[in-house]
């Protein structure tokens, strides 16, 4: 099913997995899927050679979140990482697997890894040649406190135009840990015109280690409250989880209750974490999904 009808049936809660860096890995990830699948997201996201990481298994774990658990899959894929003529082999993969919807990133760029020639420029461009390919739901990303790349949000936001008149259906957003900035940044969207829906990217941060990594990666802002809560927690991993996933839970319970509609959880292989915030969601969310 193309997440867009998925998005137009009301509230979805979603999570995200990337793939194993290694063939021998990926008999461990038959049970991470089929843990992950237990929660029954609306739809699983598989993410494509993100943070140095392999895209060499985004359609097998794809196919394994579809096909073998029925929860739709989201295969991300990417400029970066990818020529033309991969995107083509990797979009006929898809085809073949029945794997319709396909997230259209530009990629992280890599220090010492120099991209292909012939690739694609921006997710825009990705995003009209995965269009062009075939029957497929295209989604896009989008960043409430503007892509570091760029020199301000207003311009940041400028050129996320690009991709919506390319023919994204959908944009999840980087993470935030301030619902302030993502509610202003959806304002904003509405105001220049874009009114695709916008999924809410939320990271259950579960030990300290993570913050720095993310902070460096997205630059994004960490709010008062939730720096007190990794310098008190931050030194006990079981106290940091418990404190991270009641953050997480309570920014879901926030966004739900002011109208945002879509949940994006960066799970990242930690079926254990998405079952705890789907447990304490569990009479808020619908369980039909
Ligand atoms: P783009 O939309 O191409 O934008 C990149 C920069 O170029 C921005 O600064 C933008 O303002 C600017 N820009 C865009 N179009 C134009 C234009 N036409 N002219 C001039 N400037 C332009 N990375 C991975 O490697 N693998 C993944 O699986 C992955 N999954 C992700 C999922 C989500 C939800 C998000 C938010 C990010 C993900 N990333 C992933 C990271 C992402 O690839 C990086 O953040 C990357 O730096 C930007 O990707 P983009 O698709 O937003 O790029």
């Amino acid at each position: 099913m193309k997440i867009k009808e998925i998005l137009d049936r009301g509230i979805t809660v979603s999570c995200e997995l990337f793939p194993p860096k290694k063939e021998s890995e990926l008999s461990d990830y038959h049970r991470v899927v089929a843990e992950m699948a237990k929660v029954r997201p609306s739809f699983m996201s598989v993410t494509y050679g993100a943070s140095g990481g392999t895209s060499d298994y985004t359609v097998d774990i794809a196919n394994e979140v579809q096909n073998r658990n029925g929860i739709p899959a989201l295969a991300h894929l990417t400029c970066l990482s990818s020529d033309k003529q991969k995107v083509a082999s990797v979009l006929e993969q898809l085809k073949a697997r029945g794997i319709e919807n396909v997230l259209a990133l530009r990629g992280d760029r890599v220090e010492g890894v120099t991209p292909p020639a012939d690739r694609y420029e921006h997710a825009s461009d990705l995003t009209a040649a995965v269009l062009a390919s075939g029957d497929f739901c295209v989604g896009g990303a989008c960043y409430p406190e503007g892509h570091p790349e760029s020199p301000s949000l207003r311009a940041d936001i400028e050129n996320l135009r690009y991709k919506v008149d390319a023919g994204v259906s959908f944009l999840t957003s980087q993470m935030f840990f301030d619902n302030t900035i993502f509610y202003r940044y959806l304002l904003e969207l509405h105001r220049v015109g874009i009114h695709v829906p916008v999924i809410a990217g939320i990271m259950p941060v579960t030990h300290a280690k993570q913050i720095m990594r993310i902070t460096s990666l997205s630059g994004t802002v960490l709010p008062q409250r939730f720096r007190m809560i990794v310098e008190r927690f931050g030194d006990d991993p079981a106290a940091m989880q418990q404190a991270g996933i009641a953050y997480a839970t309570d920014q879901i319970i926030d966004l739900l209750a002011n109208g945002v509609e879509h949940i994006h959880i960066y799970t990242m292989n930690r079926p254990q974490i998405a079952a705890r915030i789907f447990e304490n969601l569990s009479s808020i969310i619908p369980h039909e999904r």
